[in-house]
């Protein structure tokens, strides 16, 4: 059991009173919390802990009370100042606060809003990142979010505003010729408005996309299509939040890098998806 484990030597920063610490949890695999979180999860008192957080990460904080603070996708954030001047008041409580996200907590998670609300109320704080759904959730799928051969830069963009809407504020054409991947969080929801953008921007609709449900988790779905199928498949799998969705090349590489399914006894499906015709790593 973890509990019983202790941790490697090394000077652990203490949790102290009436502090908040912003922690990410990684996307769902427990194993991908960093070593800093689990010292978090050993010393709080309170874990306030979002929908995203799987519960086998709460597990390891048995002292600790639980506090349940989800907003699932789309809904108007009203609640997001209430969840802040919570954590605002468990700390004056003096209590060890841990605020476990999902994820990294500076990634779409709002956790800069947080930060922000309880640096103003004077409480002090400390931000533990966490392995983001869109980098480690499409490496474990097999996608590496960048690849030589494919990117120099990789954009990463909400598929929602806070009023649920597709963001207007988002340029789709720019980002479309600006970014060789695109990495969409929440994009569920407006995925035909967004695969219709990216076209219209000027992207094939033979472009490769991966939408990776509840990634890194043993529900883990990867769903291989193209912008111009992406709907029709979707529906037909039946696919359903949280998702991160891939567009571009490197989505092909999954092809190689299906590391899951190989351990599983599948072999690679193809050794150069690329096209390349020469090793991976000839100059
Ligand atoms: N802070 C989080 C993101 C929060 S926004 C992070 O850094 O990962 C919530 C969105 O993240 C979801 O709608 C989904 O797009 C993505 N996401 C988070 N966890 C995920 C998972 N396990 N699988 C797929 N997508 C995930």
């Amino acid at each position: 059991m973890t509990d019983s484990m202790p941790l490697p030597a090394h000077p652990w920063p203490t949790l102290q009173r009436g502090w908040v610490w912003l922690c990410g949890a990684g996307p769902g695999d427990p194993g991908l919390l960093t070593l800093h979180a689990l010292n978090a999860l050993r010393q709080a008192d309170v874990v306030v802990y979002d929908a995203l957080v799987d519960a086998a990460i709460l597990e390891w904080a048995p002292q600790a009370e639980q506090i349940y603070a989800g907003k699932r996708g789309g809904k108007p954030s009203a609640k997001q100042r209430d969840i802040s001047l919570h954590l605002v008041d468990l700390a004056r409580k003096g209590h060890r606060v841990l605020r476990l996200k999902g994820g990294d907590p500076f990634v779409f998670g709002r956790g800069g809003e947080e930060a922000q609300t309880l640096v103003q109320h004077g409480i002090p704080i400390r931000i533990i990142p966490g392995i983001s759904a869109g980098i480690g959730g499409l490496a474990y799928a097999g996608i590496p979010v960048t690849h030589r051969d494919v990117n120099q830069s990789v954009t990463f963009v909400t598929g929602h505003d806070q009023s649920g809407n597709t963001p207007q504020s988002l340029d789709w054409a720019a980002i479309s010729k600006g970014s060789q991947v695109i990495v969409i969080y929440m994009g569920m929801k407006h995925i035909a408005q967004i695969a219709a953008a990216l076209i219209a921007a000027g992207r094939p609709l033979s472009e490769p996309m991966a939408v990776v449900t509840t990634a890194t988790t043993a529900t883990q779905t990867v769903l291989e299509t193209t912008l111009g199928t992406c709907v029709a498949d979707i529906t037909a799998a039946a696919l359903e939040p949280p998702a991160i969705i891939c567009v571009g090349r490197s989505v092909l590489m999954r092809q190689t890098l299906d590391w899951q399914s190989m351990a599983a006894g599948a072999a690679p499906r193809n050794l150069d998806p690329l096209g390349r015709g020469r090793p991976a790593e000839s100059a």
